[in-house]
């Protein structure tokens, strides 16, 4: 098929337009794929432009010029990675982090029952070795530090590493990858267990993530890492849990590939309920006969594959779907205004700058937003200028409506707040779409 020039079908509306512009939309992009390298990459959901998510903006810097990038993930025709170019560099994100793991209570518990199952399941011992990847404030390594097994973090947020070093949780600041791995070999042993949650999406070098952590494990070790599952965050409507710390988004089938590529083979898999649908992968050596591959690869396999995650046409199908979103959440917020109700937010995560800057929700719709993290207090969200409380200016205020932010530990908010009712408060979900809960 030819490919005209954009600015000759300015103007018109047909079916076949749109696909004209697709195709130039691939024309003009110029990045590769982060996996497997393809140029075919194809426009996957367009949220326009928005400001790093985790940029939160003090009092003084209200005034200034703030950087804008494109929010614009693409699919890869050959390998099926979801992914967002490379704007700013890992360094610019993460050397200080706002994310502070130990003030989400759930996420805390989350990570003993890992820690409870893993040691039960690979029989870790006081003399085997656990290594994390992007550990954070340490709030999953306690728990082996507490059962004496051996830990090395591996952190690159200096302000959050320095929290697990206090803490007594051995850490080092840096980026993890090939180069780090080597460097680790010639001080400690072989990894038994090597930890990786909410990271493969974060990284830019996915190939040098993932040799990295072949080099690191012992012949018989494992990995297991943790990641949102690209079939929830489609099925779910969960468009804001793109930003662009996030670089990559996977399907299972999708993340084999990328591991089979580094000789390691998942050989089991579970769906948790974490960050809207996860998936914990185990994977091994390739050579490691002793982990044999469990039916639940072979049956997540068959259900991705039947939903339409080897064919492009599936996730051709997502921005109609996430501009319906859009829509339904700003008319239920323009009706609230004309009714006079007033309305504010819970949270501050990542995912709220998405979901606001994409739908120009600023203070005209959300008078303010709560966080329980004291970082954030005092400040402002990146793009949209929302300030930022602590969670007892709710009860100062008695809204009407209080959005949940984070949709994913909805529950735990509804709980913690369950004294709005009082003044017969109500909370709204945005997502999969708005609901409101009386
Ligand atoms: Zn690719």
């Amino acid at each position: 098929m030819p490919r005209a020039g954009i600015t000759r079908y300015a103007g018109t509306r047909s079916v076949a337009t749109t696909e004209v512009l697709h195709e130039d939309r691939i024309k003009m992009n110029t990045m590769s794929c982060r996996f497997c390298g393809s140029t075919s990459l194809h426009s996957f959901i367009d949220l326009g432009m928005s400001p790093l998510c985790e940029s939160y903006i003090s009092a003084e810097g209200l005034n200034s010029m703030e950087r804008f990038y494109p929010l614009h993930a693409y699919v890869c025709e050959h390998c099926f990675l979801v992914q967002l170019d490379t704007y700013v560099g890992g360094e610019d994100i993460f050397t200080e982090y706002a994310y502070f793991s130990s003030y989400a209570d759930s996420w805390v518990e989350h990570a003993r029952r890992y820690t409870e199952m893993i040691t039960e399941r690979l029989q870790l011992q006081r003399d085997s070795q656990v290594v994390e990847i992007a550990s954070n404030d340490g709030y999953l390594l306690q728990h082996f530090v507490k059962r004496g097994i051996p830990v090395l973090g591996v952190e690159p947020a200096a302000n959050v590493a320095h929290e697990a070093i206090q803490k007594g949780i051995p850490t080092v600041v840096k980026f993890f990858g090939e180069q780090t791995a080597r460097a680790l070999l010639a001080q400690t042993k072989h990894a038994d267990l090597i930890i990786g949650n909410n990271v493969l999406a974060h990284v830019p070098d996915l190939n040098d993530l993932v040799q990295g952590m072949k080099i690191l494990l012992n012949p018989h070790g494992v990995i297991t890492m943790e990641f949102p599952h690209l079939m929830r965050l489609m099925a779910e409507n969960q468009f804001d849990t793109i930003y662009h710390e996030h670089f990559s988004y996977f399907s299972f089938l999708t993340v084999q590939r990328v591991f089979a590529t580094h000789d390691l083979v998942l050989f089991d898999v579970e769906e948790l309920p974490t960050h809207g649908g996860s998936l914990r992968i185990y994977a091994r050596h390739q050579d490691d006969a002793s982990k044999p591959v469990s039916h639940r690869v072979l049956e997540l396999r068959d259900r991705e594959k039947a939903a339409g995650f080897t064919q492009l046409a599936y996730y051709r199908s997502f921005e109609e779907q996430v501009k319906a979103t859009k829509r339904k959440l700003l008319s239920f917020l323009i009706q609230a205004k004309q009714q006079g109700k007033t309305v504010v937010g819970y949270g501050a995560p990542g995912k709220g700058n998405t979901l606001l800057n994409y739908c120009g929700i600023r203070t005209d719709f959300l008078a303010y937003t709560v966080d329980r993290n004291p970082y954030k207090h005092g400040k402002f969200l990146p793009g949209t200028h929302i300030p930022i409380f602590h969670p007892d200016y709710i009860k100062q205020t008695c809204p009407d409506y209080v959005l949940i932010l984070p949709w994913n530990v909805k529950k735990e908010i509804m709980a913690q707040m369950a004294c709005i009712r009082e003044w017969g408060g109500q909370f709204v979900v945005p997502i999969p779409e708005v609901k409101v809960y009386p």
